[in-house]
């Protein structure tokens, strides 16, 4: 952390990166990251390694809509790669970033094995959290702008405080004295949603499946590419908790066709560790909550995974 600090510190111009397909942890850490390099008056350009714009529900993050979504690195002498488990995951950023001799990796997935010049990767709640932690060792003070960017991550990767150590309250209770609206925050980032996506994400849900390898009973929900390219992205990714704790499911599951046979797979359980799955099949995350990459048509895409449990 003290080294990180340092880095920070003594940077003229700062890039900060964070996962390709961005959630709010991902925003809200390059939000912060933004702001708070802006207090020791450090220029701070965010990026995101793909072309696909933003997901609308992350622009309320505070300083979102300066992210820039790019396939190139600009020059900087310092480069912080955020709640990113893998190289891979900064996108078409990968080979530049790792071309870069000064990159800070702050991230908390459990499948990370520090991929940076500089690692600071902790079992924290969220990539916010551990950043919450720095700045304050680092004597930067909380505003009402940080502290939102910094709760956007704290709330969704604690599922609304639903998963976590007494530590995420302890954070969430200094961030909301700040003055935040936790509410509107809430309803910016999780629940705002059409008449039409509710219909859509219906429709995918009548459609749950189940499955039995050995005496694993796995539950799938499939949005194909029909469904993602007309539904937002905050209400496919809702989807997920529909299959997180089925009565009798040991792993729910959600393939995400985002273009044709290419799949984005969510996989999440309170029994098994679905990071070694990910990790297994080229992807990554943490032991409740993880994800990968897949190729092919549905049923395919669904034997690969289930062979492989
Ligand atoms: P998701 O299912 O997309 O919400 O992701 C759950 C967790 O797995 C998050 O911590 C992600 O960072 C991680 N994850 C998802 N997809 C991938 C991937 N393709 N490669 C590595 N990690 C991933
Ligand atoms: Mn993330
Ligand atoms: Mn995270």
């Amino acid at each position: 952390m003290q080294r990180a600090a340092e880095l920070l510190r003594s940077a003229t111009k700062a890039v900060v990166i964070g996962h390709i397909r961005p959630d709010a942890d991902a925003i809200g850490s390059i939000g912060g990251m933004i702001i708070g390099l802006e207090k020791l008056g450090i220029p701070c350009q965010g990026l995101i390694g793909q072309t696909t714009p933003i997901p609308d529900n992350m622009l309320s993050i505070p300083r979102a809509e300066t992210i820039s979504c790019t396939e190139t690195l600009p020059e900087a002498d310092l480069v912080v790669i955020v709640d990113c488990g893998s190289i891979d995951r900064t996108g078409a950023l990968a080979q530049q970033v790792a071309a870069h001799p000064n990159t800070l990796v702050l991230d908390h997935h459990a499948s990370n094995t520090g991929f940076g010049n500089h690692n600071v990767v902790a079992k924290v709640e969220s990539t916010t959290s551990l950043i919450a932690e720095l700045f304050e060792e680092m004597g930067i003070e909380l505003d009402v702008e940080l502290a939102h960017a910094l709760y956007a991550g704290l709330v969704t990767d604690t599922g609304s405080f639903r998963w976590g150590t007494s530590r995420m309250h302890l954070l969430a209770a200094k961030l909301m004295d700040t003055g935040l609206n936790v509410r509107i925050i809430g309803e910016e980032l999780m629940d705002n949603t059409t008449v039409r996506d509710t219909r859509r994400i219906g429709a995918v849900l009548a459609n749950l499946r189940t499955y039995t390898v050995g005496d694993i009973k796995v539950g799938v929900l499939v949005a194909n590419h029909g469904v993602i390219s007309t539904c937002s992205d905050a209400a496919v990714e809702s989807l997920v908790d529909a299959v997180r704790a089925l009565d009798g499911v040991e792993l729910g599951v959600v393939l995400k066709e985002n273009d044709p046979d290419i799949w984005s797979v969510s996989l999440r359980s309170t029994s098994m560790n679905v990071a070694n799955i990910a990790v297994k099949l080229g992807g990554g995350g943490h032991i409740p909550a993880a994800g990968y990459t897949a190729r092919g048509d549905r049923d395919r895409v669904l034997k690969e995974l289930l062979a492989n449990l």
